[in-house]
């Protein structure tokens, strides 16, 4: 398997393809027993979800909604912090089981901030499924529900991750050359 380059940088296979989708139909398979009569609304968080959410979304087989949010940054009022807003959220969440999708958990201060953002709106129950996880990043105390991968603490690319906008395209992830 030959490296790849997105933009000035070298990167080698991590995850391929086949073990994508292997790990992805698991968590799925998880979900689908979880949360039988549910009715589960899976949030998928955009952009670096975008991939992972559709090999996700094609292995759920009971009813359920998806619907695509943003994050959006800004300064915060308390202690000069960023502070996420969800952006592009027009379904009502209250009462629901809701499935946060995601691309990385890292330090885990985005889920974070997501889970505070989103229990605002009074949901029955927010799970986590994300893709990646580092676990020897987390900063926070979080409870992931459903991780396709645990990875080392070095920046990756590919399968809807970027660097710098570019390389969400590739169908594998793919890890740093130092
Ligand atoms: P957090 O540190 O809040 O858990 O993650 C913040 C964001 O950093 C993630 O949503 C993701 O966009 C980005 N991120 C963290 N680690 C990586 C990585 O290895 N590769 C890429 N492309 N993005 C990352
Ligand atoms: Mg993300």
């Amino acid at each position: 398997m030959k490296n790849i380059i997105v933009k000035d940088k070298e990167f080698k296979l991590l995850l391929s393809e086949a073990k994508i989708k292997g790990s992805i139909k698991n968590i799925a398979d998880k979900i689908n027993k979880d949360l039988e009569g549910k009715n589960p609304l899976f949030l998928a968080v955009l952009n670096g979800s975008f991939m992972f959410a559709a090999d996700l979304m094609k292995n759920i087989t009971i009813p359920c909604e998806i619907c695509f949010v943003k994050l959006t940054s800004y300064q915060g009022m308390q202690s000069g912090g960023k502070v996420k807003e969800v952006f592009g959220l027009s379904e009502r969440i209250d009462g629901r089981t809701v499935v946060i999708v995601e691309d990385i958990v890292d330090s885990g201060r985005t889920m974070q901030q997501l889970l505070e953002s989103l229990s605002s709106r009074n949901p029955k129950e927010i799970r986590i499924a994300t893709f990646l996880f580092k676990p020897g990043s987390l900063q926070c105390n979080l409870k992931l529900d459903y991780v396709a991968f645990e990875i080392p603490n070095d920046f990756v690319v590919g399968y809807g991750l970027d660097y710098d906008g570019y390389g969400r395209n590739f169908g594998e992830v793919y890890t740093l050359v130092k």
